[in-house]
């Protein structure tokens, strides 16, 4: 099935200009949301993925699909105030103003190799930043896995620079 078609665009949503890419539709479909996992994890079966870290909120939904696939463990990379214990945190631009991602300092043993995951790649700052707090626990960062990438707003390509492996299942014009 041609997963694009699963996934529902909401013009000027949350702000005029802004294509929404709503991908609850995608997940809400049973045949597509399994094929969604099973393609995200195809380039990493071989890998020997410890972690799969998925970003707030809706890369939890696919990163946890991804660590049971995957046969790895789960990290959460959460918003502010929301974890338990001690944290690592990273402060991110967004267009208007500023955001954090915080992730458990003993949520990684330093060398494991992890996968980090999002539903969607746009400028790249919140990749960015869960790439930072994975740094910081010296993990050993294999990829990224995303299931929509906007390339026109660069994100995919710059964490291409910084060399990191960059996997979407598909693509979008536009914001
Ligand atoms: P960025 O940090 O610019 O790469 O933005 C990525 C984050 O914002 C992801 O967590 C996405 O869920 C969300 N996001 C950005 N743009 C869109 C869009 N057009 N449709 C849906 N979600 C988006």
């Amino acid at each position: 099935m041609d997963l694009k078609q699963s996934i529902r665009t909401i013009p000027d949503y949350p702000k005029p200009g802004i294509m929404f890419r709503d991908v609850t539709t995608l997940m809400a479909d049973a045949a597509a949301l399994q094929q969604a996992v099973h393609e995200m994890a195809a380039p990493y079966r071989d890998q020997k993925i410890d972690q799969v870290a998925g970003i707030d909120a809706r890369g939890f939904i696919l990163g946890g699909a991804l660590a049971v696939e995957l046969g790895a463990g789960f990290t959460a990379l959460r918003k502010p105030g929301k974890l338990p214990w001690t944290t690592f945190s990273e402060t991110y631009e967004l267009e208007y103003g500023t955001d954090e991602l915080h992730m458990h300092t003993d949520a990684l043993d330093a060398g494991d190799k992890v996968l980090l995951v999002d539903d969607l790649i746009a400028t790249g700052g919140t990749a960015e930043a869960g790439l930072k707090l994975l740094k910081a626990a010296e993990a050993d960062i294999v990829g990224a896995a995303f299931l929509i990438d906007l390339p026109e707003l660069g994100g995919a390509q710059r964490l291409r620079e910084f060399g990191i492996m960059v996997h979407a299942l598909m693509a979008f014009d536009g914001h």
